[in-house]
């Protein structure tokens, strides 16, 4: 079975929907407020998880009632969470209002996952036995750069989303295989408005790249190849948060299991595809057998 690390963040969603977000000093009673396990590092996992590989998840939690939750959340689809540690204090969460237009204003506060700046005992042991490792930006840089960098010392492919959207220091360009950034994370990352030059810009400093449009599939470069447009499943989307993280998580597997690039790509584009038909963040991510069958 290939083995996939995730390096990264877990967050608890606190969403609160409301007719109209209030303004400063205002005070408006709300409709619904749900609690949603979320975070990059632990939605990719679960994609990963859920799309066929063996999954370790490296990270941190707090020691609240939200930091086990998240960890039975990763449990229960099969994500091993051995180096996922419990500190103290508390778990990150996103405090998320979505008002009836479909808008949205979130602050994030990283809790454990602020504790992440560095690599533990183990953690390089893990990432050294996994045939890929991904990677997101919700934690602390420095142990972004320290997991690809143990990566690239073990051979191990290094997958890296560009999200938050931000720069990225150019050792952590160095250690990177696959830079996988939607199409506005490709823009900042470049200053370049179409998503191919933008593409082509970053293929000067990591050799492949995918970058994801939307509806629209997603664009694969590499040096020294053509380059691939891969459309996605034309579908009815009710939701289409985590759809990245799941088109990451599946794209893994199906590169850890070598299968060819054009057809991992289709088949990431399989499992986005009925994420957003579906509510939900890593609840709408769908098991290996619904990847097959809307795959083949
Ligand atoms: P992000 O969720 O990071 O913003 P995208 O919106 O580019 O990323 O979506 C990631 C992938 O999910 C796309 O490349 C595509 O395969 C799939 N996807 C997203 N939206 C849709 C949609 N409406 N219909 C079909 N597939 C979609």
């Amino acid at each position: 079975m290939t083995h996939i690390a995730v390096l990264g963040s877990l967050n608890m969603d606190l969403v609160t929907y409301v007719a109209r977000a209030p303004q400063r000093g205002e005070t408006v009673t709300g409709r619904e407020f749900r609690t949603v396990p979320g975070g990059k590092g632990s939605n990719q996992a679960i994609a990963a998880a859920r799309a066929g590989a063996t999954v370790s998840m490296i990270g941190a939690v707090g020691n609240d009632a939200f930091g086990q939750r998240l960890r039975d959340t990763l449990e229960h689809s099969g994500v091993d969470t051995d180096s996922l540690r419990t500190v103290e204090g508390p778990s990150g969460t996103a405090h998320i209002v979505v008002d009836d237009e479909g808008g949205n204003a979130i602050v994030v506060i990283p809790g454990a996952n602020g504790t992440v700046d560095h690599l533990s005992p183990g953690d390089e042991g893990v990432i050294a036995s996994a045939d890929a490792l991904l990677l997101q930006l919700e934690i602390p840089q420095a142990a972004v750069v320290a997991g690809a960098e143990a990566a690239r010392r073990h051979g191990v492919r290094t997958i890296l989303t560009p999200s938050p959207a931000q720069s990225l220091p150019p050792e952590l360009l160095a250690a990177t295989d696959l830079l996988v950034p939607n199409e506005y994370e490709a823009v900042v990352l470049t200053d370049r408005a179409d998503p191919r030059d933008a593409a082509a810009a970053l293929l000067d400093l990591v050799p492949e790249v995918v970058v994801t449009l939307g509806a629209a599939g997603c664009l694969y470069l590499s040096r020294g190849a053509e380059p691939l447009v891969v459309p996605a499943p034309q579908v009815t989307a009710v939701d289409s948060t985590g759809a990245g993280d799941t088109f990451a998580g599946a794209l893994a597997v199906a590169l850890g299991e070598e299968k060819p690039v054009r057809e991992a790509l289709s088949w990431a584009a399989a499992a986005a595809a009925i994420s957003v038909q579906r509510a939900g963040t890593s609840a709408a991510m769908p098991y290996r057998p619904e990847i097959e069958a809307q795959y083949s």
